[in-house]
């Protein structure tokens, strides 16, 4: 959804509320594919400070669908947080528009809320999700879920540093 807003960029200390929708039925990130399972309108006030300076402020609040790091289990992932964005419109006229990226939400003099939302979401999204703090993940043979029980592989095996260890006593042997 676009917002207009030039009145509040040319008209010192108008304030103006609106509760846009997001669009977006899926947050992209590193080719990988996120679900929302809700989406709250976001809360925006725009409000002019005076010399073409507009604090964008307001709060978001979306549950996204993240798989576990470890089992891929879906984990709903509640991201409610307020923000405030400065832009100074007289420093973006003066410079490159669509050089800068983190206005990249600006348009001329319409808000692109999506974008905008987008990378609000981003500088949040989280590094790791688990399930549970001590998930025991997949088993790497068999692919079962290790938090429903054993699966009765052996996969000291298959663990890299344990392979590694052996090598190193093999070559060792042969010398
Ligand atoms: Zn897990
Ligand atoms: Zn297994």
């Amino acid at each position: 959804m676009q917002i207009n807003i030039s009145e509040i960029i040319s008209t010192d200390y108008k304030v103006q509320t609106f509760n846009p929708e997001i669009e977006m039925e899926v947050f992209c990130l590193d080719g990988e594919r996120y679900n929302f399972i809700r989406k709250s309108p976001v809360e925006l006030k725009a409000q002019n400070e005076g010399h073409s300076v507009v604090n964008l402020s307001g709060h978001v609040d979306v549950t996204i669908d993240i798989p576990c790091s470890r089992c891929l289990t879906s984990v709903p992932t509640r991201l409610a947080f307020d923000f405030s964005q400065k832009v100074d419109f007289e420093k973006l006229k003066a410079e490159q528009l669509d050089d800068l990226d983190e206005t990249s939400f600006m348009e001329e003099s319409s808000l692109d809320v999506d974008r905008f939302v987008y990378n609000e979401i981003l500088m949040r999204f989280p590094m790791k999700t688990l399930c549970r703090e001590d998930c025991k993940g997949l088993c790497l043979k068999c692919g079962k879920n290790l938090n429903e029980g054993e699966c009765g592989c052996d996969r000291a095996s298959l663990d890299p540093r344990m392979s590694a260890i052996r090598d190193i006593f093999n070559n060792f042997k042969e010398v």
